[in-house]
């Protein structure tokens, strides 16, 4: 079995603009979220790529200005697992007989080791252990074998390799954007003036001052050219499951993903909070004593900022929201470290309690998730530390108990706290907090629904543990 890293990120790419590489660029700064260790930008004649962020790698604007071309495919990377290393990071490109290629991916492919021992028996080398390069080389593969049809060399690609996949594939002259059949990770069409653009997310189109058009659809095979965009779709099936944690945690709140106002979900969530907070009598029952000025409610920033808001309208609560916890925008997400102890201190670099505002309050504290609980335990110690004298936690998602294999990079199914500790009150002893709630999936599948969704349209494995296929143990 190949020892692989897990590979989340955000992807983007221009067709047709002056400027492509430049605009690029400004795409993964706005996709900065979705991945901090690597990142790099490709053109038809260049390709720069490093380890860190985008300003790292590309000090300043204009630095992008060299790569020469009028398109690009860029991409942002992030990894929890395995070695930070260049070889890692994306763009991945090579020669073929029908000229370069290149490629960017988000996603994971549940299939790597079987696909990779195929392509390797068939004489294709690999560098890394990334699904990118995979893509790449079973591209390649594919080509020769479909004597430069790229749209049958894509159709090839997706029988052999099954998980989930958002790809962006340039050739000499044009562009290809496909998605997987059942549409896991996001990826959206803008257009300004004649340029077209791809992103994981809008933010990233609204940044190059892009006119968001419509997602690429979840099995959809689209080619951009100098004739403009055409679609091939297999119309395979209507069940798609897109992945609830775009929404939850990775996207910015700026961004539409899967059609959907990450903003708006995040917003509702706070509402469904406020819901659960009222009907739970245990939690009501334990502040029976307290008057209105004991509590503050304070959200952990900055996922969790506009959820605490529509929980304290919904309550009538807005005076007692408290931004008690600041946090430095000089330490990326803490979670993105790889390596634990990175993360702990990490998590003491990034928040910072105000003390004036907790000391002698009962703090209800309103998160996205909770996965290993490492974060939130340092946090609620922190709170406690500063004087707070209860700290209710409140998480606008389910417990965790379900490794994610289609590109959400959670830990193995023994690190989630929720699989080791179990029910709620027996995590949130372990957090050192007095008392704990989450939200349930009927929860999220109302506001999929309020926002004119199909919420049977969703994957929810990491709070069921039902995959949509096999998985591996
Ligand atoms: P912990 O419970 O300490 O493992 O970390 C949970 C926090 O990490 C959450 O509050 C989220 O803000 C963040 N988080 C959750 N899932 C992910 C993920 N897949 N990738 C990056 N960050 C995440």
């Amino acid at each position: 079995m190949f020892k692989k890293w897990h590979d989340e990120c955000g992807i983007f790419a221009v067709f047709g603009h002056r400027f492509a590489a430049n605009m690029a660029f400004f795409g993964l700064h706005a996709l900065q979220h979705r991945g901090q260790e690597a990142c790099g930008i490709c053109t038809p004649e260049d390709l720069v790529k490093g380890m860190g962020l985008v300003t790292d790698v590309f000090p300043d604007e204009k630095s992008s200005r060299q790569l020469k071309g009028s398109m690009a495919i860029a991409h942002n990377r992030y990894s929890t697992q395995g070695k930070n290393i260049l070889a890692n990071a994306a763009p991945f490109e090579r020669s073929t007989s029908f000229g370069k290629i290149a490629v960017v991916h988000n996603g994971h492919i549940i299939n790597y080791d079987e696909a990779r021992s195929f392509l390797e028996r068939k004489g294709l080398g690999f560098n890394s252990f990334n699904d990118g390069e995979l893509h790449l080389q079973m591209i390649a593969y594919a080509l020769e074998r479909n004597g430069g049809d790229y749209i049958k060399a894509i159709r090839y690609l997706k029988k052999k390799l099954k998980g989930a996949f958002s790809i962006i594939l340039m050739t000499p002259n044009e562009l290809y954007a496909y998605r997987d059949d059942f549409g896991f990770r996001p990826l959206a069409l803008g257009k300004k003036n004649k340029a077209y653009f791809l992103a994981s997310e809008t933010c990233a189109l609204d940044i190059c001052g892009a006119r968001y058009i419509r997602d690429i659809e979840p099995g959809e095979i689209m080619r951009i050219n100098k004739k403009g965009i055409e679609s091939f779709k297999d119309g395979k099936t209507n069940h798609f499951t897109f992945c609830i944690f775009e929404l939850i945690y990775f996207a910015h709140p700026n961004s539409k993903v899967f059609g959907i106002s990450v903003w708006k979900f995040r917003k509702l969530m706070g509402q469904q909070m406020a819901h659960l907070y009222i009907s739970d009598l245990r939690l009501q029952k334990l502040l029976e004593q307290q008057t209105r000025e004991d509590i503050i409610i304070c959200p952990i920033p900055d996922t969790a900022i506009q959820p605490a808001q529509a929980f304290c309208q919904k309550l009538g609560l807005s005076d007692r929201l408290e931004f008690a916890l600041t946090r430095s925008h000089y330490v990326g997400r803490t979670f993105i470290q790889p390596e634990q102890i990175i993360r702990d201190l990490g998590v003491r670099l990034k928040f910072a309690p105000i003390r004036e505002l907790i000391n002698g309050k009962i703090v209800v504290l309103i998160d996205d998730s909770i996965v290993r609980g490492s974060t939130s335990r340092k946090i609620v110690r922190m709170l406690k530390r500063a004087g707070a004298r209860m700290v209710i936690l409140i998480i606008y998602s389910p417990q965790i108990i379900g490794p994610c294999h289609m590109g959400i990079d959670t830990p193995d199914y023994y690190e989630l706290i929720a699989n080791t500790k179990g029910d709620p009150q027996k995590v949130a002893k372990y957090l050192t907090a007095d008392y704990l709630l989450h939200c349930q999936i009927p929860d999220l599948k109302e506001v999929i629904a309020q926002c004119g969704k199909s919420p049977e349209n969703f994957c929810y494995a990491c709070f069921s543990r039902k995959y949509p296929f096999p998985v591996p143990e």
